[in-house]
């Protein structure tokens, strides 16, 4: 078994019917069991401003799947839930990221990983340290905490729903 943490990020619609359609359908995936979930954050925009505020979630999932059958997963989730919205040109509701898989690194024309944006990313940072805050990046082996100390716009990720407050894992459960 594989480990590895996927971002999940949302600003349109429902947002937070958005990750529990996204969280049913990775835990209803044969190959991908759901491990540890963060809290969910309120994120200001970076980057395009002009747009509404992101939830965005870390979660630590176990997989049978190579690293590119789980990056086709994601983008099959991704498009299961944009076609529910039918917006035709709009954005995504969902963007469904690989972190890090294993300690490895990877780096070919479809999937960068770890995740090449995330080490100046509070908005995954934060909530990927919430759940293993000992967490390091393959190669280097550098503490990603250490990323976090050299980031300013930590203060634009704000705890939105509470990990122990609603645990999100009930979002799905039957
Ligand atoms: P972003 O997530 O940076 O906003 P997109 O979600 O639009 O951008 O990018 C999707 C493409 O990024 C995918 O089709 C995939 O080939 C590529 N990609 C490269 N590395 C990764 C990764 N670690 N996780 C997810 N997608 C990745
Ligand atoms: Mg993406």
């Amino acid at each position: 078994m594989n480990r590895a943490f996927l971002a999940i990020g949302t600003n349109i619609g429902d947002r937070y019917q958005n990750i529990g359609d996204c969280l049913t359908l990775l835990h209803e995936h044969p190959h991908i069991d759901l491990v540890q979930a963060s809290s969910i954050y309120e994120t200001d925009p970076v980057g395009y401003t002009e747009q509404d505020p992101f939830l965005n979630m870390v979660i630590e999932i176990k997989t049978a799947l190579t690293p590119v059958e789980l990056l086709d997963s994601c983008l099959e989730i991704e498009h299961s839930l944009g076609r529910k919205r039918i917006i035709r040109w709009g954005p995504r509701v969902i963007d469904l990221d690989i972190l890090l898989y294993n300690q490895e690194n990877i780096e070919t024309d479809r999937l960068f990983v770890p995740h090449p944006r995330m080490q100046e990313r509070a908005f995954v940072l934060i909530p990927l340290l919430e759940i293993s805050p000992d967490e390091k990046l393959p190669r280097t082996n550098q503490p990603l905490r250490n990323c976090l100390d050299k980031i300013s716009d930590r203060e634009g990720v704000r705890i939105w729903k509470q990990k122990n407050g609603e645990d999100v894992f009930a979002l799905f459960a039957n």
